[in-house]
């Protein structure tokens, strides 16, 4: 019960890694407010908690959205920077301007505004405790789009100069970067035709013949665990870092020598 008492928020909670980081931090006792666009998904979360988890609908690509959040949420000692899509296909020659816009608005502007609106609440609390959701796109290329991958290399660099900024506030900032994990982000890809579904495949067979050295896919569960320690107590001294969740994936493949 690490959270007891404790009142946290968590975008893009309606499915995946935030359902499953919402879902977690309820468990242990905390009051969860979970903002998303996606409202069947975020009200049948709700419905289904017994009243530990609430939805505030929210588009993490509308300041306003992500400041009514916060303040519907109230006292909060966590938040999750976790709402986030796929992002512009393309590689860096070819990318139109707005869809590189709309990438980094999504995927790192909405974690940079998050920050910004519940850092003061978080301050006058005496302080918190703040989670983004990066990547291993972030850390190599080749595992995402470059609009994506750019856009998670801000998240991780906003991190830093975040917990650098906010230590007098007594919060915390770190975030996770998770590798393959199954959620609709990945299954939007294999329901896909051409490119992006063989390339989803590959990745699939790749895991299954050791190209990391936990040959499968990870779970949404598995990322919100390291979300969970790292918004706990039991990270009081850790800020400004990441955990990467990816069976591997970043140190390379399986042997056996
Ligand atoms: P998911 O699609 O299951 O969940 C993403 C959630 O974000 C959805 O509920 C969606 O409705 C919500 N969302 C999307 N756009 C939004 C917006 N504008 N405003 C508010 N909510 C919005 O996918 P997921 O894999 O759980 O993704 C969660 C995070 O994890 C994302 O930031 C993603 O980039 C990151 N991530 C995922 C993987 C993976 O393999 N699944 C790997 C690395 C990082």
């Amino acid at each position: 019960m690490r959270f007891d008492g404790k009142r946290a928020v968590v975008t893009g909670g309606a499915s995946g890694i935030g359902k499953a980081t919402a879902l977690r931090l309820a468990q242990e006792g905390a009051e969860v407010w979970i903002g998303d666009v996606d409202e069947t998904g975020g009200h049948a979360l709700a419905a289904e908690s017994g009243g530990r988890i609430r939805f505030h609908r929210t588009d993490v690509t509308e300041a306003d959205d992500i400041r009514a959040l916060i303040e519907a949420a109230g006292p909060i000692d966590v938040l999750v920077n976790n709402a986030g899509a796929g992002g512009a296909r393309a590689p860096i020659d070819q990318i139109e301007p707005d869809d590189w816009d709309r990438t980094q608005i999504l995927l790192l502007r909405s974690v940079a505004l998050g920050i910004r609106y519940a850092a003061p609440v978080m301050g006058a609390r005496g302080g918190g405790a703040i989670v983004n959701t990066a990547s291993i796109a972030a850390l190599q290329t080749g595992a995402a789009p470059t609009a994506y991958s750019v856009a998670k290399a801000g998240v991780l660099h906003l991190t830093h100069c975040a917990a650098a900024d906010l230590a007098r506030l007594k919060i915390r900032v770190n975030a996770v970067c998770p590798g393959f994990i199954t959620t609709n982000i990945f299954t939007a890809a294999l329901e896909m035709n051409g490119d992006a579904r063989a390339q989803a495949d590959a990745a699939i067979a790749q895991v299954a013949a050791g190209a990391q050295p936990i040959a499968r896919a990870g779970s949404a569960e598995d990322a919100a665990a390291a979300v969970a320690y790292l918004a706990s107590e039991d990270a009081a001294f850790v800020t400004g870092t990441h955990i990467v969740v990816d069976g591997g994936m970043t140190i390379g493949p399986r042997h056996s020598w």
